[in-house]
């Protein structure tokens, strides 16, 4: 099988990839499990934007600040100045962002001095891949397949030339020019998670395997407020930052605030974790909803207003018990500016990559941006190299597959991440 371009990985990343390549690019998309099974469809928050170039400083601030300046400073300057020919091509692209009064209605999360994210309700991440998902998949260049993994990728002398497939009959090998990497991120290794649990960091662990150069992958993420739910092992529910962006506190087991849920994530997860170390046998805290109205949480976070009722937690009366979980790795495949790995042919998008945007922490909301900036950037460099490449049928040497094992992977992260994350691992 020959492809022009291969991308492994449908969520936002894949999709933008691909729907910016040219038409007469041939493609193959493929995706481990279903299309809507993607940490993108998760995304409730919404996409930063600069509000334009009278914010483009404040803006650069917020990220660096909330990056503890670990930022590669050239990657977020080009994120910022690219944010809203990306955002007005989603609009274009029929994404219904909210709307007061014919203009964009923004929200503002931790680590934002200003109100510059877009969304749609609580389900920004659903609606924007639905609507990729509907463009992509009607295109005639584009060939998708469902419950079809990546297991290795063929290269040799530091030179991709694409992958080997699997799917529930068979094990195969495509060819191709250039391959994408858009796996997204790691969170299926940890017990407690927001992410899908099957993404577990296949990217990454193929790219170990093969010398492919890795970055930053010890800074990594853990939200501060979600579901506590005890009971449940692997994917737990997410309260959006957003809620706080619209009002909500934070409070201990004696309903005191401890601190300004605005502050960045890693700040706050931080101060919860000691908070809830003084009451071990209740390990959790409380996000507290109730000075808003049950119209405006309804109109607002239909989404989460439902789940937590379905658990049995009236947003507007109830608190909420919290407490951190894995939610995002900041490292990943290092990548340049256009997304290409260090190996050749190779690129890297999405979570799955690490263009240095974030630094040690990642400013909520940037990184469906990245996503979209950083897809463009490889899908602008592939279109102007394709018709210099030419198709090689490498054979695959190895007798096994790089994802025959993840142990590369956990072993690589325990030797990189401190003990309070190592506490989370599976293993
Ligand atoms: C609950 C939640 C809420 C979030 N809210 C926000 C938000 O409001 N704003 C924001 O900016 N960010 C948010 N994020 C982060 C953001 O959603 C993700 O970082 C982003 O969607 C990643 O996109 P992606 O395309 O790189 O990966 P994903 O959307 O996770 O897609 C990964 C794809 O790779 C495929 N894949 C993986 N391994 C293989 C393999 N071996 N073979 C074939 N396919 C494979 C998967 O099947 C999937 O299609 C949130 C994350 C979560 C979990």
């Amino acid at each position: 099988m020959n492809y022009d371009v291969l991308i492994v990985g449908t969520g936002i990343a894949g999709l933008y990839t691909a729907l910016n390549l040219r038409d007469d690019i041939r493609i193959l998309m493929i995706t481990k499990n279903s299309f809507r099974d993607c940490n993108s469809y998760l995304a409730q928050g919404g996409i930063s934007t600069s509000l334009g170039l009278f914010d483009e400083e404040n803006y650069f601030n917020d990220t660096v600040k909330a990056g503890n300046y670990h930022n590669d400073t050239k990657a977020v300057k080009l994120l910022i100045k690219n944010s809203i020919e990306n955002i007005n091509t989603l609009i274009k692209l029929g994404v219904p962002f909210d709307k007061t009064k014919e203009k964009l209605n923004y929200t503002r999360e931790g680590g934002h001095s200003e109100f510059r994210i877009v969304h749609v309700k609580d389900e920004t991440g659903k609606s924007v891949t639905e609507t990729l998902l509907n463009i992509v998949s009607k295109k005639r260049n584009i060939t998708m397949l469902e419950n079809t993994a990546l297991i290795d990728l063929i290269c040799k002398d530091n030179t991709c030339y694409g992958g080997i497939l699997r799917d529930s009959h068979r094990t195969y090998k495509v060819n191709s020019k250039f391959t994408i990497l858009a796996t997204g991120g790691i969170g299926g290794i940890f017990n407690s998670t927001t992410n899908v649990e099957y993404l577990t960091g296949d990217g990454l662990n193929i790219s170990l395997k093969h010398n492919i150069e890795i970055k930053d992958m010890e800074y990594l993420q853990l939200h501060p407020t979600v579901l506590y739910e005890p009971d449940v092992k692997g994917k737990k529910l997410l309260l959006s930052e957003s809620l706080r962006g619209e009002g909500g506190i934070i409070v201990n087991q004696n309903k005191e605030v401890f601190i300004n849920p605005l502050l960045p994530r890693d700040i706050v997860s931080t101060s919860i974790l000691n908070e809830i170390s003084k009451t071990p046998t209740n390990p959790y805290v409380y996000l507290d909803m109730t000075k808003k109205s049950k119209e405006f949480l309804m109109y607002r976070f239909p989404f989460l207003y439902n789940e937590c009722l379905k658990r049995g937690y009236k947003m507007d009366k109830d608190l909420i018990p919290i407490a951190p979980a894995h939610h995002y790795c900041m490292g990943g495949i290092k990548v340049d500016l256009f997304s290409r790995t260090s190996m050749n042919n190779l690129y890297a998008v999405g979570e799955a990559s690490c263009t240095g945007v974030h630094g040690s922490n990642r400013l909520a909301s940037n990184s469906l941006l990245e996503a979209l900036v950083f897809a463009k950037q490889a899908s602008e460099n592939i279109n102007s190299k394709i018709n210099e490449i030419h198709y090689k049928d490498i054979i695959f040497e190895s007798e096994s597959y790089a994802l025959d094992s993840y142990d590369e992977l956990i072993n690589y992260l325990k030797r990189k991440v401190d003990n309070k994350y190592a506490k989370l691992f599976n293993c």
